[in-house]
């Protein structure tokens, strides 16, 4: 039996932060992880993803501006060559030494609460390593794709983020399953990378449902624009695939089919908590770890557990687990030292607010806060302004096809902004200055001196703030 001060279980962003932080705040701390050390983040989902996205989405700017031209297609084999190198070759030499010079134990194996403050680690070769926490025990394992149940589709040897983002090649024929942020990303890249025929598979009537609508409206256009072939209000009934690696059949609901060489499943994710011992806590099993803003899991006597990243099911996203991570770990040291443990950081208040995201398309859809059917639905004295983003001068300078649609969320009461929604391409950077108007409630009248520069797209702030009237 060994023991630590804290045990924290996956070494996802989520992970990492929160042992990153304990450390250096001097608590002796280990963290277990069974695959690689940097998480689905940094081999088989942001990362990879952002690379195969980058050469797309910088194609699609070149041929918005007048005089410029690509000289030929996307070169895939380097693409997927960079995406190697940004994935360090799937090995996580440097994330192990990173953890070392933290002062962080990493212990390789699958975690797993067998008991309050209490973990078992299976290691490669079947053995059990037993730890145990001194103060507390941090659940940061993430989650894993959901395979729908088609019939065939599981033993048509599906992609899911993993396949996708590590594609050794690009499918000549691919269909998608799905409409969400994956799906869109995906199905833009392997078209751009160069796949022939690309048919998304979308159980509704739009794409990406939780965002703003015209989000939705404006990258299924620019996909069709590409070639991608998008069916809505469709599904996959059956799936068959008699050779493994060979042709794939999916028969749709609709009744036709679609021939490709790969399906890839983007229909949702669930929190990565099958065999982690929940039931042995009292914790209900196969289900996010609920928990308040502390990050402290409910409903364990003691208040020694937490869960950080997407094994909450807060918010599926790298820097809102991070953002949890943070909290939780200076949560556990005040409460180690017997100190106020409800300092402002201390508690999660972006997600309430709602956390900024970013959908690497082209267009790229940045959002932050409330949309305005969710402010509506919340009952708030809601108004909406809108502005085209071509019709600012900086982003008519960035190309004749240039094209972007800015939305916000206006609390008439407090005349404070509830949420922000740019859809343009190349936005992504322009989300943080919404997020800290949202998330610090700054008033329309304090925005009013934030002179944006000319000739930049932030001048669409002026333009939101001028259709409001002031
Ligand atoms: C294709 C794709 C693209 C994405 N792009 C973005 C993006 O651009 N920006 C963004 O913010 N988010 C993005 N996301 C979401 C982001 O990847 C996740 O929100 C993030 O990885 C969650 O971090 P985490 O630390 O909670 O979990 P993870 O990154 O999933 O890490 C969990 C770790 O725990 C380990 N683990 C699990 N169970 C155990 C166990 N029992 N014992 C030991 N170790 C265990 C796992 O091996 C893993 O290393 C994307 C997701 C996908 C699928």
């Amino acid at each position: 039996m060994e023991d630590f001060d804290v045990i924290v279980i996956g070494a996802g962003p989520a992970g990492e932060v929160a042992a990153g932080r304990l450390a250096a705040a001097g608590l002796s701390t280990v963290i277990v992880e069974s695959e690689l050390a940097g998480g689905e983040c940094s081999y088989w989902a942001c990362m990879p993803s952002k690379a195969l996205l980058r050469p797309v989405d910088l194609a699609g700017e070149v041929g918005r501006v007048t005089g410029l031209r690509l000289a030929g297609p996307i070169d895939a084999g380097a693409v997927l060559a960079r995406r190697d190198a940004v994935v360090s070759q799937y090995d996580d030499a440097g994330q192990a030494r990173w953890l070392d010079s933290a002062g962080v134990t990493l212990v390789r194996g699958a975690g797993r609460l067998a008991g309050p403050r209490r973990v078992e680690v299976t290691t490669a070769d079947g053995g059990v390593r037993t730890l145990v926490a001194n103060h507390a025990v941090v659940l940061a394992t993430g989650s894993r794709s959901v395979i729908p149940p088609v019939a065939g589709l599981a033993a048509a040897g599906p992609w899911t983020n993993r396949e996708a983002t590590g594609a050794r090649a690009i499918p000549e024929r691919l269909v998608v399953i799905g409409g969400g942020v994956v799906a869109c990303e995906m199905a833009q890249a392997m078209r751009g990378l160069g796949s022939r025929e690309v048919t998304m598979l979308v159980r509704g009537g739009d794409l990406l449902t939780r965002m703003e609508p015209f989000a939705g409206e404006m990258v299924a256009r620019s996909l069709a624009d590409q070639g991608v072939d998008i069916r809505t209000h469709e599904s996959a009934e059956k799936v068959e695939r008699p050779e493994p690696g060979g042709e794939v059949t999916v028969r749709l609901a609709s009744g036709g089919t679609v021939r490709a060489d790969e399906i890839l499943v983007a229909a949702g994710r669930r929190s990565a908590t099958d065999d982690l011992g929940l039931a042995s806590v009292g914790l209900p099993e196969s289900r996010p770890v609920e928990v308040d803003d502390s990050m402290r899991a409910t409903g364990v006597a003691d208040g020694w557990l937490y869960a950080v990243g997407d094994v909450n099911g807060r918010a599926l996203l790298t820097h809102m687990g991070k953002y949890q991570a943070r909290a939780a770990s200076d949560v556990i040291v005040a409460r180690v030292r017997g100190e106020a443990d409800d300092r402002p950081g201390m508690r999660d208040r972006a997600d309430r607010a709602g956390a900024p995201q970013v959908v690497f398309t082209d267009p790229q859809v940045c959002a932050v806060g409330r949309t305005e059917a969710q402010a509506r639905a919340e009952g708030f004295d809601v108004r909406v302004v809108e502005h085209d983003m071509e019709q600012v001068a900086g982003g008519y300078l960035l190309g004749e096809g240039y094209r972007g649609k800015a939305k916000a969320v206006v609390d008439e009461r407090r005349r404070v902004l509830l949420g922000v929604t740019f859809v343009a391409p190349g936005a992504a950077e322009l989300l943080h200055a919404a997020t800290i108007a949202v998330t610090s409630e700054v008033t329309l009248d304090d925005l009013w001196h934030a002179v944006p520069s000319y000739p930049t797209v932030s001048e669409v702030w002026l333009r939101l703030l001028e259709a409001y009237g002031l």
